[in-house]
């Protein structure tokens, strides 16, 4: 019953202190329908903690997006990865407001923006307009909802911003979502981690069944162990009136009525989002596509949303005690889901087999806190300081077609180097040659190339198999929305799908009567679209000419031609 007392009272004391930090009535909806998510703040993504709101809109583009508090555009984006078309909005209160994946800007911004691609002629820009060129008022249309950038499906990305450019929760600034629904946990697991500790028999982690009781708390059958133990679960929030799973706002552990551990997804740096590789069970998610988040810290994690913890969340098991491990999940609405795992300590008795860890022993050890380079017969490899997360004997191993650096089970928190001996290619091979990671389907996926002195190399921050592969293959493009020689007065665009089979479209660019053109590239579809709004057609007969080159320089070039009325 202590337990009960001491949390609610934490919970109560934390609410009102994030509530006093943040304004609350400051910000409105960012669209004009009822908010509905597909993800919230602090969620696990591959390789990042989501930073913002991903707020629903109807299945669809083109929905109003509104700045939800006066300020400026001090920031925008036009791209084809991350956040796709972007804009920033500063506030006079030091915050900032962030709307990804948009479709398209209000007229006066696109006006801005397109005045500077054609002036400089790159369809890719990021600018950081002054205060004063392009100011906002609450309320006002500043860009349709879309689907640009890294998002797979329409909706609209919603983030607040520090004044160092840090998230924020965006639910601390009174975003109301109405949620009645707890935290749910799926699977708890079991880690082992001291030298010699174990649990239920084994050193190795393992999955310890969860039972549930009548009164909508869970519980385990007792764990046995003995040593520095430390656990994992995976969990997911649930919102009303959402088919989607959303990420915890606060976890915390005790151990016999005494905090342990205390994580709240209300803020973190994005300097150190990529930590979120240590913080879950990495070669777990890899293996089975689900992420368990640790409720200890390891020792080289420095993720950094607020964090309370007494022996980095790990639980010291003495022979002949008895311990009540209690999880508290909670939403952002209070809404709390309690598992309590009973753990006895006791040491293996005579005869009684514990399965043991084992560890393999290389040739290629490398440190996490040192930088380490390995020669093999035809390739190099740079592991930089701070790549890895734990010391780690490598499992290398080359042939000269492909080289084997460990297995992808291991997550890598910077780039690695790896360089291939390459000088048997003659010079036109050797143009033609690219970097490929094997993944585990077998599929080659171009690794970023550079080339010196009869060496290709690749930094990546993924480990596993990499080859070099021969990309003869130029990039194709076909029209989708026009013929040659057609008229075409009443479409929009110009829309014309780009390819290139084996190492990437790297490079595009068009003209129109020799022009240059602005073009927007989805790289979900392949289609690339001048927007006829620009102006550059003229009446009659007009001339497309569209440029495409691959990673490794195979350019493409395609000329056509159409009719306007305009
Ligand atoms: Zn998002």
């Amino acid at each position: 019953m202590k337990l009960k007392v001491f949390l609610f009272l934490f919970f109560i004391v934390k609410l009102s202190y994030s509530q006093s930090s943040y304004p609350q009535d400051y910000f409105i909806n960012p669209l004009k329908i009822p908010l509905s998510l597909s993800g919230n703040f602090g969620e696990l993504r591959n390789n990042h903690f989501h930073s913002g709101l991903d707020i629903r809109t109807q299945q669809r583009t083109g929905l109003d997006v509104v700045a939800t508090a006066d300020g400026y555009i001090s920031r925008l984006k036009i791209g084809p990865w991350g956040y796709g078309n972007v804009l920033y909005v500063q506030h006079p209160n030091g915050f900032t407001t962030v709307y990804g994946h948009l479709d398209e800007f209000a007229p006066k911004i696109r006006a801005y923006v397109r005045q500077r691609q054609y002036s400089l002629k790159k369809s890719n820009i990021e600018l950081y307009p002054e205060q004063g060129e392009l100011p906002v008022t609450q309320g006002e249309i500043i860009a349709k909802s879309g689907n640009t950038g890294g998002s797979g499906g329409p909706h609209l990305h919603y983030e607040f911003r520090d004044g160092n450019q840090n998230p924020l929760n965006p639910l601390l600034f009174g975003i109301q979502i109405k949620d009645t629904r707890p935290p749910k946990i799926n699977d708890l697991y079991v880690y082992p981690k001291s030298t010699g500790a174990h649990a239920n028999r084994s050193e190795k982690e393992q999955k310890i069944q969860i039972i549930p009781r009548d009164n909508g708390t869970y519980t385990t059958n007792p764990v046995e162990a003995l040593g520095e133990i430390g656990f994992g679960i995976s969990a997911q929030d649930y919102t009303d009136g959402a088919p989607y799973t959303t990420g915890i706002y606060d976890i915390q552990t005790c151990v016999d009525d005494e905090p342990n551990l205390d994580i709240t997804f209300s803020k973190f740096s994005f300097g150190n989002t990529r930590y979120i590789n240590d913080y879950i069970d990495y070669a777990y998610y890899i293996q089975h596509n689900q992420k368990i988040q640790k409720l200890f810290l390891e020792e080289n994690n420095k993720m950094d949303m607020p964090i309370d913890q007494i022996n980095n969340g790990l639980i010291h098991i003495e022979e002949g005690k008895s311990y009540t491990y209690e999880i508290v999940l909670t939403d952002y609405s209070g809404n709390q889901t309690l598992l309590t795992v009973p753990i006895r300590g006791k040491a293996a008795a005579a005869g009684e087999e514990i399965q043991t860890k084992n560890i393999e022993e290389t040739p290629f050890f490398a440190p996490a806190n040192q930088a380490s380079s390995f020669q093999l017969e035809h390739h190099s490899i740079h592991i930089p300081k701070g790549a890895l997360y734990k010391d780690t004997y490598l499992d290398l191993d080359d042939s000269p077609e492909q080289v084997h650096v460990h297995n992808d089970e291991t997550p890598l928190h910077k780039n690695i180097s790896i360089s291939f001996n390459a000088d048997t290619y003659s010079p036109s091979d050797f143009e033609k040659l690219y970097v490929a990671r094997i993944n585990s389907k077998g599929r080659k996926i171009y690794a970023p190339t550079t080339k010196k002195q009869g060496k290709i190399m690749t930094k990546t921050n993924v480990l596993g198999t990499y080859t070099l592969v021969s990309d003869t293959a130029p990039p194709t493009i076909t029209p989708v929305n026009f013929k040659k020689e057609e008229w075409i007065s009443n479409q929009r665009f110009l829309k014309l799908r780009i390819k290139d089979r084996d190492s990437g479209v790297s490079l595009y660019s068009g003209t129109l009567n020799g022009e240059f053109i602005v073009l927007e590239y989805d790289y979900k579809t392949g289609i690339i679209k001048y927007d006829f709004r620009d102006g550059i057609s003229k009446p009659g007969k007009n001339e497309v000419q569209i440029t495409v080159t691959d990673n490794v320089g195979n350019t493409t070039t395609f000329h056509s031609s159409f009719y306007r009325k305009d």
